[in-house]
């Protein structure tokens, strides 16, 4: 065993999350360490990214460079989903098919040049709280046991280390998947079908190479041994009519389709439930992606998710370790995040599959869909202003609005700030359009004309943006008509 180094922050994975949290704070000045038990590259699942994650890349200074790396750039997916076939289009730029060793790597380097010192290939094999604060990891390099102390420890390990009670969100699901060489499917696009009892995706790959998977519900696998796992599969594959061509292939360079078409390696089968931590923050650690919250396959948004934890979580720790004093509200900053996405998430999914259960009764489709009614009523709180902003008339502020504290990134930092509550918002609203808002309407007085106001905000904001923040509040009808005036 050899002596332990002790540093400010642990980072556990070095995958997108990892990478990208560890970054983020070695530019903020921290002392940053990554662990990664995988030399890169390697494989991963997870390829295809919606144009979502492109703003991501443009804040870690990475789009130049992926952009360049020679990846897939679809412009729309092929879908056959609750009873038909359509075509999405990717408004504006492009997403990324993308190779995940090669991706990851990327972002990895990306890490290092920022400063991040890199133990790779070391995995964790414990973590464990010091009493006299801090942690103690345990690490196995090539056989070999040394430990570790960090003050501060990142969880990105994915599947987690660090003890991590998980709750599940829907029903479970499993992967099956397999990577077919010259299948005879052209075009970037994902592909993804609903049948009767399951789903398919694929991605195509550099190299004529696709990822075909089939998502099924573990039950249905139970007691099927490796030896028969790929027989399962090619039987499943069959079934769809978007991806069965990789079971016959064409070969390029010969006209003539091999009988028997084979994977090039053999299938994968792993877990696709939606999850999260119920702990994902406390004083000395933070969990980021997959760790934190594990989104369905279905919305193609794990990386995009796992790198926009890792930018805000980067800033929380930043919070944490800078002003003691802010820890736990830098804490709920992060909490209140998880949430978020969890609850965006879910109704997204739900009502996506409540799309395919329409059609189709199976208790495969109904128990995806579960959720998404009740979720529908409870968006319609209240309804929209549809009539225009009056120019002339009294206006004054909801009765029901109200003042709240809220946690909010300001820079670098967490901070407080005061946002409006109102039944008619999902949540606390702090900004609109990046302005702050509460300072804005403390200036209201019952009586004000859209004149008035907009005279009264006019050494804040330009008369263009208090229109439209106006419009915005009375379309919700956040100001109304005063009466008696
Ligand atoms: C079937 C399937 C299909 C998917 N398709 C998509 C898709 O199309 N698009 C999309 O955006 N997302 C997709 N996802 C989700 C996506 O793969 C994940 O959300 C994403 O990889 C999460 O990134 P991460 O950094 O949190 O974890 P990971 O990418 O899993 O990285 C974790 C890293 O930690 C390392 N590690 C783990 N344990 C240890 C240890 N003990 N010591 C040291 N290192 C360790 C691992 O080697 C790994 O490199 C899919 C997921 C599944 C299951």
């Amino acid at each position: 065993m050899s002596d332990y180094a002790r540093v400010e922050i642990g980072v556990l994975g070095g995958g997108p999350a990892g990478s990208c949290v560890a970054q983020r704070l070695a530019e903020l000045g921290h002392e940053v360490w990554l662990i990664e038990q995988s030399l890169f590259p390697r494989p991963h699942i997870g390829e295809s990214l919606t144009p979502a994650i492109l703003p991501l890349l443009d804040q870690l200074e990475l789009r130049e460079i992926m952009e360049e790396a020679g990846f897939l750039r679809p412009h729309q997916a092929i879908i056959h989903w609750g009873g038909e076939l359509r075509i999405k289009t990717y408004e504006g730029e492009p997403g990324l098919q993308v190779d995940r060793g090669r991706f990851d790597q990327l972002l990895l380097e990306s890490a290092r040049e920022a400063g991040v010192e890199i133990l790779q290939p070391v995995r964790v094999t414990s973590a464990m709280r010091l009493d006299a604060g801090g942690w103690q990891l345990n690490l196995n390099r090539a056989g070999r046991t040394e430990l570790l102390q960090c003050e501060y420890l990142i969880d990105a390990s994915g599947q987690s280390v660090v003890a991590n009670k998980r709750k599940r969100l829907g029903v479970a699901t499993l992967a099956l998947y397999g990577y077919w060489k010259n299948s005879g499917m052209t075009g970037p696009e994902s592909r993804v079908e609903a049948a009767e009892n399951l789903w398919f995706w694929s991605a195509p790959l550099p190299d004529n190479l696709i990822n075909a998977c089939v998502f099924v519900d573990p039950k249905t696998c139970s007691g099927i041994g490796r030896d028969h796992l790929e027989g399962f599969y090619r039987q499943q594959l069959q079934g769809s009519s978007l991806l069965a061509p990789c079971l016959s292939g064409t070969l390029v360079d010969n006209p003539m389709p091999p009988v028997n078409h084979s994977p090039t390696g053999p299938i994968t089968a792993c877990n696709a439930s939606a999850s999260y931590s119920e702990s994902p923050v406390s004083e000395d650690l933070i969990r980021v992606g997959d760790a934190c919250v594990t989104l369905d396959p279905i919305s193609s948004q794990g990386v995009q998710s796992a790198i926009s934890m890792a930018l805000q979580a980067a800033v929380v720790v930043h919070t944490q370790l800078s002003l003691s004093e802010r820890g736990e509200l830098a804490a709920e900053f992060y909490r209140q995040r998880q949430q978020e996405t969890i609850t965006r998430h879910q109704r997204w999914a739900s009502r996506f599959y409540a799309e395919q259960a329409a059609v189709t009764a199976s208790e495969f489709w109904q128990a995806r869909a579960a959720g998404h009614e009740a979720d529908g009523a409870s968006d319609l709180t209240i309804s929209p202003e549809t009539t225009p902003l009056p120019r002339n008339t009294q206006l004054m502020l909801h009765p029901a609005a109200s003042f709240t504290a809220l946690p909010i990134l300001k820079g670098d930092l967490v901070t407080s700030a005061k946002a409006l509550s109102h039944p008619s918002l999902e949540r606390p609203i702090a900004f609109v359009e990046h302005i702050e808002l509460v300072p804005l309407i403390e200036l209201l007085t019952t009586g004000d004309t859209l004149e008035d106001i907009v005279e009264k905000w006019s050494h804040r904001v330009p008369a263009q943006s208090s229109l439209r923040i106006l419009h915005w509040l009375w379309q919700r009808r956040l100001i109304q008509r005063s009466s008696g005036y």
